[in-house]
């Protein structure tokens, strides 16, 4: 149909394809619900960097060309391949800056700053190269915000990109590309003249996208509420607040189908609602295959996540020397951080008994800890939406977490709604925070009934992506049909 709303949406993960975090799972599960919902008005494609990681995993590719730009009297060449997933066309680019043996991130913000400053550009003349009109770009955080920069600055008078709708999704305010600004300027960009901007962000990646993006969508509502507030704003509340009628927040969901307790492959003993008794053994395997005591009465206490202060992992690491008097065991997966590794070894050496960690990354483990464990611990000190916490209360670990952003937006929370409740939440972002909203998890354990009606609760919450995606339809929709 050739009236169909064309978006380009731009990521740099894309799950399965690539994914370090909770972005991945948005890109790869977002489309398609959009696709499938609306597939009958809506041309929805994502593009990425071709990474390293997409190569090693042999996913099926079909190069469609070269293509070469001109970037501060740079020459850039670009190849350009496309993949599929379900059934959304994945465009794949690689160019010298991107270089296709590169990981998803560098870890190193000058080598990051390059690969994304260059991918931005190379975005926007891929959809030239395709002789796609694109009706909406759909960007996501700082790698991709630069594109929607660009669109309205080195772009703006260029007749195939004219009347291009934008929408930035913040995913991580923090995450702002600094240390961007020498690729920046090496490929042309100008900092931005928007002066209600402190003077650091006009020249900072994601800034500068939010300056000329015509929404910026928090991902959960609890978000877009608090990056207005100098506690979360990161130094530019003050821009938001005045543009607040450009803000607003959409829960992210997860892909159900991906996510389902009584399917999934990587899990020894299948589960559901009605058949909570099955769990139990992923729980006695997991304790046997770490020499734990064995003894499903035992409450244990998980966590998979990337290894940052963001994530409270200090308050964790801190906080279950002081609970040593109480019956649990804990299993940790994770990366990040190597003083929070080192931390999180040396605990599992003091406790073998009882404290397991992983210091790695691994989609598998994850999902045994998801349903193996009793309690989920997610002790925040922001957290933009959060879909461990989703994946945790639909495979029956019911979460223990600071009642900030998403996690607020996604758990009932025990105290104030035990009927309803699906988790606990907790205000005090801190060691003593998490050790009594522990302590509660840990009493309330002992009450069978109460625990099993939680679990129920926490599976039967709908968290599927077509409700948040119909949002974003909404969207796309308002600002295409504007003019
Ligand atoms: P964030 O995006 O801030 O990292 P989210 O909770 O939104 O946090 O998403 C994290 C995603 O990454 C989840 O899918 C989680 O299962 C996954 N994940 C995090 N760390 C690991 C790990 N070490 N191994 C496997 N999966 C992980």
């Amino acid at each position: 149909m050739a009236n169909k709303m064309n978006v380009l949406f731009a990521s740099a993960e894309v799950a399965p394809f690539a994914k370090v975090g909770g972005l991945g799972d948005v890109s790869g599960a977002l489309p398609a619900a959009l696709l499938e919902n609306h597939g009958d008005t809506l041309d929805i494609r994502v593009i990425m960097p071709f990474h390293a990681i997409v190569k090693e995993k042999g996913i099926p590719n079909k190069k469609i060309g070269d293509f070469k730009f001109e970037a501060n009297s740079q020459e850039i060449s670009c190849e350009l391949f496309v993949a599929s997933n379900a059934g959304v066309p994945v465009y794949l680019i690689d160019n010298q800056d991107i270089n296709h043996d590169s990981p998803v991130y560098h870890g190193d913000w000058r080598l990051d700053g390059l690969k994304y400053a260059s991918f931005s550009l190379a975005v926007l003349e891929a959809a030239r190269f395709l002789d796609w009109k694109v009706d909406l770009l759909h960007a996501n955080d700082w790698h991709t915000a630069l594109a929607v920069y660009a669109l309205r600055t080195r772009y703006k008078d260029d007749p195939f990109f004219a009347g291009v709708k934008t929408v930035l999704s913040i995913h991580n305010l923090p995450y702002n590309g600094w240390g961007s600004q020498e690729a920046m300027a090496a490929l042309g960009f100008v900092a931005s003249d928007d002066h209600d901007l402190p003077d650091w962000a006009r020249f900072t990646p994601l800034p500068m996208g939010i300056t000329k993006a015509d929404k910026f969508i928090a991902v959960s509502p609890g978000y877009a509420r608090e990056i207005l507030t100098s506690e979360y704003g990161c130094g530019i509340e003050n821009y938001l607040k005045l543009h607040a009628d450009k803000v607003m927040g959409i829960l992210n969901g997860i892909d159900e189908s991906v996510w389902d307790p009584t399917l999934d492959d990587a899990i020894s003993h299948n589960f559901s609602v009605e058949n909570l008794e099955a769990r139990i053994n992923n729980k006695l395997d997991l304790q046997k295959a770490l020499n734990f005591e064995a003894d499903e009465s035992i409450p244990l206490l998980t966590i998979v996540t990337r290894l940052t202060d963001q994530k409270g992992v200090p308050a964790i690491l801190e906080g279950l020397p002081q609970l040593l008097g109480e019956k649990w065991q804990f299993v940790l997966l994770g990366t990040g951080n190597p003083d929070l590794e080192a931390w999180a070894r040396h605990l599992e050496e003091q406790y073998p008994d009882r404290i397991a960690c992983f210091i790695k990354y691994d989609d598998t483990v994850a999902r045994v800890l998801y349903a193996s464990g009793d309690i989920f611990l997610m002790p925040s000190l922001y957290e933009p939406c959060g879909l461990s916490q989703m994946f945790a209360m639909r495979y029956g670990n019911l979460p223990v977490a600071t009642a900030t952003g998403g996690l607020a937006d996604s758990i009932v929370d025990y105290s104030t709604d035990p009927e309803n409740a699906t988790g606990f939440l907790y205000q005090e972002k801190s060691t003593n925070g998490l050790v009594s909203a522990l302590r509660l998890a840990l009493n309330t354990y002992q009450d069978k009934d109460q625990w099993k009606k939680m679990q129920a609760n926490g599976m039967n919450t709908d968290f599927s992506w077509p409700t948040s995606a119909e949002k974003y339809y909404q969207v796309y929709q308002n600002l295409i049909n504007k003019d």
